[in-house]
């Protein structure tokens, strides 16, 4: 691999601008960010004449696109929704499984760490057209009865050790999600911190009790804040009074904890998004894109989950809308997702990038190779221009798009 000069970016680091930067790339990974120079650059060089330049974007919570769902379970379809979000900026991606039986989960996670290692771990790319993928998030089958949502409720169930050991085993599960008040969480956030996962509640009534049992074990991480997640009013019904707080309460009061927005600018409006800013804050909330397999296509009626067995829903071409009434997931890139923060918050961008990279590789565990324009740091890369609309995308030195 070559090296290469980015000239005359505007690039996007985690707390400024640099304008007018220069950017060296060597054996794909970033080697030097530096204010332009007079000096001639004896590399290639690439003039970008001030476009902006921002690392590729980490998605920790996703379920297809471009027409296909991870949990149909085939390296096909595992590779079309890659290169579907690698399209929109994504160059880390956790694939994420939803409801279903132990089969159709673990062919899940067979079919993508077969394709994770035609992707390569990012210094040894052996095939760009792909996003690095370090890990899959097991985010179905363990959610509340009461609160599934759009996932197909008789693919749901209690976690069972036998069973989750199964999926820990492969050891490709790097963000695990269990709702805390469901029989058997408290071993499963035992077996998820043993296997070194971002342990997450979600799709949950938890009661503050039952999260602050759930951080004992080593829960950190909240699914989409405000979707399908306990509220003061929800655990009434379950608990009686006096009202008690719950997960909203825990994680905004809570400085360990982290959570994420679908900010798509359908599933939450703009004081909800200002409102995770600043009260949570941009290092401790990730910009996820939840997308379904819709993305990148027409209105209509699609599966959530497996392509037979999976849940009905429609696009409308701008969400997913589920039978009763409710939302079923994005039909967005994260491309999309920095547009509506930059649109519907205060947040600089700077910031709104670092909701979208460093904070959630740092909380996967990989921000010393990926999240920022640092030297040492892969060359996964991203140009944008003034709107934030994708120009380029490069993984480890190579220009993809
Ligand atoms: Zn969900
Ligand atoms: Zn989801």
């Amino acid at each position: 691999m070559n090296a290469l000069t980015l000239r005359h970016a505007t690039a996007i680091l985690p707390c400024s601008l640099l304008h007018d930067a220069r950017i060296e790339i060597a054996l794909g990974r970033i080697s030097k960010v530096v204010p332009e120079s007079a000096n001639p650059v004896e590399a290639d060089s690439i003039d970008l004449q001030g476009a902006y330049l921002a690392p590729g974007f980490v998605d920790i919570h996703v379920h297809g696109g471009a027409g296909a769902d991870f949990m149909d379970g085939t390296p096909a379809a595992a590779r079309t929704a890659c290169h579907a979000h690698l399209r929109h900026g994504t160059t880390t991606i956790f694939p994420t499984t939803t409801t279903g039986p132990f089969e159709r989960i673990k062919a899940m996670i067979e079919a993508v760490r077969t394709i994770s290692k035609e992707a390569g771990d990012n210094c040894d790319s052996l095939d760009i057209s792909l996003p690095a993928i370090p890990g899959i998030h097991l985010y179905g089958p363990y959610f509340a009865a009461d609160k599934c949502g759009c996932h197909e409720v008789s693919g749901r169930r209690d976690p069972a050790e036998p069973e989750f050991r199964g999926y820990f085993e492969s050891g490709f599960v790097r963000i695990a999600t269990c709702a805390a008040e469901l029989p058997g969480a408290g071993a499963f956030y035992d077996a998820a911190r043993a296997a070194g996962c971002l342990i997450t509640c979600g799709h949950s009534n938890a009661s503050w009790a039952e999260m602050r049992s759930a951080f004992d074990a080593g829960m950190r991480h909240v699914d989409h804040f405000w979707c399908a997640m306990s509220s003061v009013s929800s655990l009434r019904p379950r608990l009686g009074t006096p009202m008690q707080a719950a997960m909203e309460q825990f994680v905004l009061m809570t400085r360990e904890m982290s959570t994420e927005v679908i900010a798509d600018g359908c599933h939450l409006a703009p004081e909800l998004l200002e409102f995770a800013y600043r009260m949570i804050g941009p290092d401790r909330l990730c910009l996820v894109t939840d997308a379904s397999r819709a993305l990148d296509c027409p209105p209509g009626r699609y599966k959530f989950g497996h392509f037979e067995t999976g849940s009905d829903f429609e696009s409308d071409g701008h969400v997913g809308h589920a039978p009763g009434g409710g939302l079923a997931s994005s039909v967005m890139g994260m491309d999309h997702m920095v547009r509506i923060m930059k649109r519907d918050t205060s947040a600089s961008l700077p910031e709104i990038i670092r909701m979208a990279t460093l904070t959630p590789a740092r909380l996967t565990g990989m921000a010393d190779r990926i999240g920022s324009l640092e030297p040492g740091k892969f060359a996964d890369l991203i140009v944008l221009d003034a709107d934030a609309h994708i120009q380029h995308v490069m993984r480890s030195g190579r220009f993809v798009f």
